[in-house]
């Protein structure tokens, strides 16, 4: 039965690395399959390359005329680099990307064909995809869903294929993806950022948001990951006994990159590079055999964009290496797991980080306000913000003592606190000229340009300014940035309507200065958001204790987070900003629950039938070598085959413990979730597979695992963490 683990093992350390080749500089690459404005211009009209920069800059319409325009451009230079066929490149609720590939060939009658791609064809497109989750939006009797071009994000070449990125949405216009309610989002926070923005500079038109994420993953042979049902299937190691080594000596983190691994890394890259992906950072992570990429950030929904299609292109890339990805947020029990850090911020269209400290006072002040509007936001909306990063895979992780803890704070190093320290003493009310400029030359005056190399690292936080942005680090290795960032984008919309209406209140009937009212605000927002500020370990027990004095949430598991989303708070946030629908919004909730529950149930399954399957007969085989041993030692020693065999016996009475457990546990698990399914209540039921089913896991891994260590090692069926860790 162990014939399938030596295998593996035998075939992985014979593995060469794979040899790639570069005969082109990386920036020369950059770009080539993507529809960018070099070959727009090329390939497009004046007219048409001028709407497409319209669109992108103001949301402006593109009209079916000019989609014909663009669609015959669009042709040509794809079929120019061999492409055979197009399809809408979509993200649905599913949480991986969605394609259905469509030639270009047409025939037109008389035994003839052409290459046929219209502005129909690139504007709408009606995928039959009647098993995608809608949470019941979208019934199959009802309406279909189509997918509808987002220009704002280029189209690009995959293989043969050209890929044209969409929204995906029901007939009655409800969002089923997760880029409509992103885009909504951003377009609510370039609209209220803006307008604050003005405050500073007259010239602000536009303000972007920007996302630069870091994805993380373990890479683990193909072979070794095809002799674990459990990776195959749920992505993590429900069962493996801890190795002697694990990442206490710290020799992986930041090492020298494995030669396997880094022609896998190199060839990504490439293929990245010519999507336009621009990755800059690789890395060895904490964990053996985790990694993490990182790209220079980008506007939020083509980094998003770019993220998703990066996991798919990992994917596909590392078969060519003999690897398997796994992006699985705690893959293996006992070492380190891996996130997705989101870094932040908002720029302005000449050119500004508006959370980036300035050279001048009245810059700063710009700076302050973004800085500290962001924290009123976390502030107010951390039980959300939260919710959008729980999975049922992610749960492992947020406070496992290396991921940041499930409750919602925020870090921003000394020196900061120490200004807003001070601006919590601006008198109330106007304020005297002298304390203006007292103010301006000493608390924001004196803010270093250059923040960066000074801030504080505090790596337990999961909400943290790194000197020009914040860094979201609770999200998951698995996650679609979508969602945390169209919440995080949402609430900071929210946020500054908010602080502009205050401001300019004062301004009109108080007759303030501008600066009066804004120093008077940001003073009663410091104040108010006390609570969410966090410069200590959070990791520890103690910050347990005095965030819940705080009265901030620790939502430790995914349905418990979950709730946050539909609250009325929520739902009214999302419809005042138009970012989604109470329909939405309640389908959402019930395709996450399902999610949920869906996965605790295949866990619970696959860990069922190895335990019962492959782990049960194991140790009964070795039992059974061990009884006739015993036999044996009696026939020769007779009455002083005790001396000889107390060992054994001691052994064979363990195993028929770990055995006993092992049964019990999977009955009583399989009842628990038997009564969980007659459940009709989604939420529910995710919390039955929660509080009900998923504790029999640690209990049957205990015993799976003490077996593990018993059993003779030839007999092992299951591929050790040693060797899914170690072999290189
Ligand atoms: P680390 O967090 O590992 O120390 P860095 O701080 O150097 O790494 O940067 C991490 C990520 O932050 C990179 O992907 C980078 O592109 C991104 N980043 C830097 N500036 C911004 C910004 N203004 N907006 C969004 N992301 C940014
Ligand atoms: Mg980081």
């Amino acid at each position: 039965m162990s014939t399938l683990r030596f295998q593996a093992l035998k075939e992985t350390l014979n593995r060469k690395p794979v040899k790639i080749k570069e005969t082109k500089r990386r920036s020369e690459l950059f770009g080539n399959n993507v529809f960018n404005e070099t070959v727009m211009r090329q390939f497009l009209t004046k007219e048409a390359y001028q709407n497409i920069i319209d669109a992108n800059k103001s949301g402006l319409k593109i009209s079916r005329v000019v989609a014909d325009h663009i669609s015959t451009g669009m042709k040509e230079w794809a079929i120019s680099k061999g492409v055979t066929h197009y399809t809408h490149w979509f993200q649905p609720l599913t949480g991986s990307t969605a394609e259905k590939h469509d030639a270009f060939f047409e025939t037109i009658g008389d035994g003839l064909a052409i290459e046929k791609f219209g502005g129909t064809q690139l504007v709408q497109q009606e995928p039959d995809a009647s098993s995608f989750p809608h949470g019941g939006i979208r019934n199959t009797f009802e309406a279909r869903g189509y997918t509808a071009w987002d220009p704002t994000s280029p189209a690009f070449i995959y293989g043969t294929t050209l890929c044209i990125p969409t929204v995906y949405v029901s007939y009655t216009g409800e969002a089923l993806d997760f880029k409509t309610p992103l885009l909504r989002a951003l377009q609510s926070v370039d609209n209220a950022a803006t307008a604050v923005a003005k405050y500073f500079d007259k010239n602000v038109s536009k303000v972007t948001a920007t996302l630069g994420w870091e994805q993380e993953y373990f890479l683990i042979d193909s072979a070794l990951f095809a002799s674990r049902p459990d990776l195959q299937l749920s992505g993590r190691t429900l069962l493996g006994h801890s190795p002697a080594k694990g990442q206490q000596l710290d020799d992986h983190y930041f090492g020298s990159i494995p030669s396997r691994v880094l022609s896998f890394m190199r060839d990504l890259e490439i293929e990245c590079m010519l999507l336009g992906i621009p990755v800059k950072t690789r890395h060895n992570e904490v964990a053996p055999n985790q990694f993490e990429l990182a790209p220079i950030f980008e506007e939020c929904n083509l980094a998003v964009d770019h993220n998703s299609l990066l996991m798919d292109l990992m994917d596909k890339v590392a078969e060519r290496h003999n690897f398997k990805v796994l992006f699985h947020e705690k893959p293996f029990k006992g070492i380190n797991g891996s996130g997705k850090h989101n870094n932040w911020s908002l720029a302005t269209d000449t050119g500004v980080n508006l959370l980036s400290p300035g050279s001048t006072p009245m810059k700063n002040l710009q700076f302050l306000t973004f800085f500290i509007n962001t924290i009123m936001a976390v502030h107010d909306n951390e039980e959300l913000l939260r919710a959008t990063i729980a999975s049922a895979s992610n749960d492992h992780r947020l406070g496992a003592n290396e991921a940041p803890p499930a409750i919602i704070s925020a870090f921003i190093g000394s020196q900061l606190t120490a200004v807003l320290d001070e601006l919590e003493k601006v008198t109330d009310g106007k304020l005297s000229p002298q304390e203006k400029t007292d103010l301006k030359l000493n608390v924001v005056g004196k803010i270093p340009e250059i923040l960066l190399d000074n801030t504080d690292r505090n790596r337990t936080s999961p909400f943290a300014f790194t000197g020009n942005k914040f860094e979201f680090r609770a999200v998951g290795s698995t996650a679609n940035c979508a969602n945390p960032m169209t919440v995080l984008n949402a609430i900071v919309a929210k946020q500054l309507t908010e602080f502009k209406k205050s401001v300019d209140k004062l301004v009109k009937d108080d007759k303030m200065k501008k600066d009066d009212a804004i120093f008077n605000i940001l003073r009663d927002y410091i104040k108010k958001s006390k609570k969410i500020r966090f410069e200590g370990d959070g990791y520890a027990e103690a910050w347990q204790v005095e965030a819940k004095k705080r009265g901030l949430s620790n939502n430790k598991t995914t349905p418990g987070a979950l709730k946050a989303q539909i609250s009325k708070k929520t739902i009214a946030l999302y419809e005042e900003l138009g970012v989604m629908n109470k329909r939405e919004i309640e389908a959402r909730y019930e395709i996450q629950l399902e999610d949920y529950s869906m996965r605790i149930q295949i866990e619970g399954r696959i860990l069922g039938d190895i335990a019962r399957n492959h782990v049960i007969p194991t140790a009964i085989r070795y039992q059974n070598i061990l009884i006739k041993n015993v036999r044996g030692l009696k026939e020769i020693f007779m009455d002083d085959f005790e001396k000889h065999s107390k060992e054994q016996i001691q052994i064979i009475k363990e195993i028929s413990e770990h055995i006993e457990h092992i049964n019990a546990d999977i009955t009583q698990m399989i009842d628990a979730r038997k009564k969980a399914n007659l459940i009709e209540d989604a939420e529910k039921r995710a919390f039955a597979y929660c509080d009900d089913v998923k504790p029999y896991f640690e209990e049957i891994r205990y015993h799976c695992d003490k077996l593990e260590l018993l059993v003779d090692d030839e007999l092992w069926p299951l591929t050790k963490y040693r060797e899914l860790l170690f072999t290189k």
